[in-house]
C-alpha cells in the first residue's frame, strides 16, 4: 500500500529552468563585448559544475557562478555596473511569482486527501520554503525537505527519519539523476515526469540505463498521476 508520495519541486510542481535560461540570456547580453554566446554559456556551465561542491544547488550558487564567469571572461575588466546588473538578475529570479505547472494544484489537492505528501527538493532553503508558501499548496504537504543533494543515502535517511517503508513510498520528479535513479536503487518506486527543458547536469551520463523499466514509471504529465497511484495500490492487492 502506498502511504507517502514525495514530489520534487523545480520543474515538477512549478516552472523553474526557464528562469535560469532567461537569466543566462541576459548574462550573454551583458558580456556581448567580451565573448560569443556559446563561449559565455560553456564557461558558465563549467563554472557552475566546479562550484557545486562549494555552493550546492540553487539561485545563490548560480548567481556567484554568473559573476565569476563575467570576471573570468572579461579578464577582470568587467565593471561594477555589470556586476550590479547580474545581482539584479539574481534578485529578480528570487522575486518571480511561482508559476505552477498545469494540473499540479488539482492533483496535489486530490492526492492530499488519501496520502501523506512531501516535498523533497534541492536548492536554497529560504528560497524553496518561500516558493512552497507562495504556491498556495503548503497545507497539502506534511513535510518540506530541502536537501543539498539527492543520493541514495539522502533518501534512505529521509525514509528512516519519517518512518516510511520503501514499498510504501513513491517519488515523483523531472530529473533522472536526482528523482529517479537513487530512489529506484533504494528499492522504492519513482515516477518520471519529464520537463521540456533539462539542465544538462541533471541528465548528464546518468539516464536510466541499468534500471529495470518495472521499477519506475514515466508519465507525460502530472494529471495522469492519481490513476497510476491508484493502479499501484491495486496491483499490490491492498
Ligand atoms: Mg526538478
Amino acid at each position: 500500500m502506498i502511504r507517502t508520495i514525495a514530489f520534487d519541486a523545480d520543474d515538477t510542481l512549478w516552472h523553474s529552468e526557464i528562469l535560469y535560461n532567461e537569466a543566462q540570456e541576459r548574462l550573454v547580453d551583458l558580456l556581448t563585448g567580451f565573448e560569443s554566446s556559446g563561449e559565455v554559456l560553456a564557461e558558465l556551465y563549467q563554472t557552475e559544475m566546479s562550484n557545486l561542491p562549494l555552493y550546492g544547488y540553487g539561485i545563490n550558487s548560480f548567481g556567484l557562478s554568473m559573476i565569476e564567469t563575467a570576471v573570468r571572461l572579461s579578464n577582470g575588466s568587467v565593471d561594477g555596473h555589470t556586476v550590479q546588473a547580474i545581482i539584479e538578475i539574481i534578485k529578480g529570479m528570487k522575486k518571480e511569482p511561482v508559476r505552477l505547472i498545469d494540473g499540479v494544484a488539482e492533483v496535489i489537492r486530490n492526492l492530499a486527501g488519501d496520502y501523506r505528501l512531501m516535498v523533497i527538493t534541492k536548492g536554497d532553503l529560504l528560497d524553496q520554503q518561500a516558493k512552497v508558501e507562495r504556491s498556495g499548496l503548503a497545507d497539502c504537504f506534511s513535510h518540506i525537505e530541502v536537501v543539498s543533494t539527492k543520493t541514495v543515502e539522502v533518501y534512505r535517511a529521509l525514509l528512516t527519519e519519517h518512518r516510511i517503508e520503501c514499498h510504501e513510498f513513491v517519488m515523483v520528479g523531472n530529473s533522472p539523476r536526482s528523482d529517479i535513479v537513487p530512489v529506484v536503487a533504494l528499492g522504492a518506486r519513482a515516477v518520471h515526469i519529464p520537463y521540456p527543458i533539462v539542465w544538462p547536469h541533471e541528465q548528464a551520463d546518468v539516464g536510466l540505463t541499468g534500471t529495470s523499466p518495472a521499477d519506475y514509471y514515466c508519465l507525460e504529465h502530472i494529471g495522469l498521476l492519481p490513476s497510476l497511484v491508484a493502479e499501484l495500490d491495486k496491483e499490490r492487492g491492498n
